[in-house]
């Protein structure tokens, strides 16, 4: 098979209606350019700021505080205060709270979706999806808030009566990556609250304003000042991740984001010994067996490999394919993915938009070229697209990859998709487990004992099966290997953010 056709590009003059200024909100006050502590609207105490840009033309669109260890200690210290009277707060009063959130965060869909479209670049339907996506963990968490049950338990000594209760941890530190400017810091901040706890939250460099839009909505919901902090930081992210991380004040710090930070979070935490959660990176498996329903898998394919142009820790990264339906799939997959329409965020019909920086599409690029030295063959894209603008790469197929290609062990987090044949299902395990992160895997088959037996074999910490779509604030989100610990997200989600104490009563 030898396709050749590129995904659409689409004219300049289109292009050049892209966004390089503020948008026009509805609501023009949720564009904040200042960070938000103790309930205020603040600069960095340095009076620095940084710039942020719009990935789809690489222009400046808004700036925010440069903050330093100082202005993330002055923020901690609002959080240290609030949570003596929020921890005593009940969770029915928590949960409105939440509530009230959840329903301004809907009520905004239409300017928060402008946003994240702006700052990260995805069409605006995904961004809209991102933001329902999002607002959910606060709902979910609301109704969570107030059946947060402990235990009797029947003592093992006479006369001894023992039961738990659970207590929010404390401050919690949370740091999270620009792929889901909304949803990973709602994923977060909803069950630190729901547990009573308070928040400082470093919102991603690249992606400060939708995170700032949310602030400003906990501000209205009457979340009380210190109760949600966000510092803002771009050249000064090691610091203020430094700042976090070695305070005895901050208990908890939820980190999602590359697992090479991870790990010097981790060594930086230990010092304090902080209850820790790490949503990593990825390299998700996608395993097609010939059994399987083929559109179902071409269609799961799309939507796992390609959602926000690749950017997303789920991604399927090697699709591997059993060798009686390889070319059937290659075929009908491709096609589809020439049917992508790739441009700025903004423009209608627009289906894929841009990368979020220009390092992003080395990457990309660098998957390409070494699959092809390889002998691997490109059946559509594998090009940056420059007419577009500097972050934008073609939706990408390449067919006859191998275990020995960086596409096989690196997480490409760009549109690359490589379609590696396989003969066996224990093969195929194999080839899956060999990698040392495991997030999400994915497969396809109708054969119910397969199902079971690979579903059991597969090592990460969230399998699809029959389907390319897995998260769901209702379910647990995480990994297992070098793609973390913790559970986000589902009834597990408020264990990270709180403790157990035990209470044992003698002499009865
Ligand atoms: P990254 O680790 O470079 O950055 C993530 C966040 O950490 C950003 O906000 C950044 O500002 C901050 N950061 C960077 N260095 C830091 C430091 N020294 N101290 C404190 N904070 C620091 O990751 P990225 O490249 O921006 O994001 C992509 C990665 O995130 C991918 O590996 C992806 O798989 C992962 N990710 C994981 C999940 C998940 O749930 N497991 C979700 C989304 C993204």
């Amino acid at each position: 098979i030898t396709y050749t056709n590129h995904p659409r590009i689409i004219s300049r003059a289109a292009m050049s209606t892209s966004s390089n200024s503020p948008p026009t909100l509805k609501d023009q006050s949720l564009f904040k350019q200042q960070a938000y502590v103790n309930g205020q609207w603040i600069d960095a105490k340095s009076g620095k700021t940084f710039a942020i840009t719009n990935p789809a033309n690489g222009k400046e669109i808004g700036k925010m505080p440069e903050m330093n260890k100082d202005d993330t200690q002055n923020a901690i210290d609002a959080a240290a205060k609030a949570f003596i009277s929020f921890r005593k707060t009940t969770g029915r009063e928590r949960a409105r709270m939440l509530r009230k959130w959840y329903q301004l965060m809907m009520d905004n869909i239409d300017d928060l979706a402008k946003l994240i479209t702006w700052e990260n670049g995805k069409p605006l339907a995904d961004a809209k999806g991102e933001v329902t996506y999002a607002a959910n963990f606060f709902e979910w968490f609301s109704e969570e808030a107030p059946r947060n049950y402990g235990e009797t338990i029947p003592a093992s000594v006479a006369g001894n009566r023992v039961f738990t209760t659970k207590e929010p941890v404390g401050v919690a530190g949370l740091i999270t990556p620009w792929n889901f400017p909304a949803a990973m810091i709602t994923r977060k901040i909803g069950p630190a609250l729901a547990a009573g706890c308070t928040v400082v939250a470093k919102s991603p460099g690249e992606t400060p304003f939708t995170a700032a839009a949310l602030a400003e909505l906990a501000h209205r919901a009457g979340i009380p000042p210190g109760v949600v902090n966000v510092v803002t930081a771009l050249d000064n992210t090691a610091e203020v991740g430094e700042a976090l991380t070695s305070s005895d004040t901050v208990r908890k710090v939820s980190f999602t984001g590359s697992t090479r930070v991870g790990k010097i979070l981790m060594k930086q935490s230990s010092d304090t010994l902080k209850k820790l959660s790490f949503e990593l990176g990825g390299n998700a498996p996608f395993i097609v067996f010939d059994d399987a329903d083929l559109d179902v898998a071409v269609n799961g394919a799309i939507a796992s490999k390609f959602r926000g142009s690749g950017q997303t820790c789920v991604c399927a990264n090697r699709i591997y394919v059993q060798e009686g339906i390889y070319d059937k799939f290659a075929k009908a997959f491709t096609e589809k993915v020439q049917n992508f329409k790739v441009g700025p965020g903004d423009q209608e019909g627009v289906t894929h938009g841009p990368l979020i920086h220009d390092r992003a599409v080395s990457k990309a690029k660098s998957h390409v070229d070494d699959a092809v030295k390889q002998g691997g063959k490109v059946l559509v894209g594998g090009q940056e697209m420059p007419d577009l603008g500097p972050n934008f790469f073609q939706p990408t197929v390449i067919r006859d990859m191998n275990a020995d290609m960086a596409l096989a062990h690196e997480e490409t987090f760009g549109p690359v998709a490589g379609l590696f044949p396989f003969k066996s299902e224990a093969d195929v395990v194999a080839l899956a487990n060999d990698t040392e992160v495991g997030l999400a895997g994915y497969f396809f088959s109708k054969d119910i004992q397969r199902c079971y037996r690979v579903a059991e074999a597969i090592q990460t910490g969230m399998i699809g099966i029959n389907t390319g779509l897995i998260s769901d604030p209702a379910t647990p989100f995480g990994g297992v290997k070098h793609s973390g610990f913790g559970r986000e997200g589902s009834s597990h989600g408020i264990d990270e953010y709180q403790i157990i104490k035990t209470v044992t009563m003698g002499g009865m």
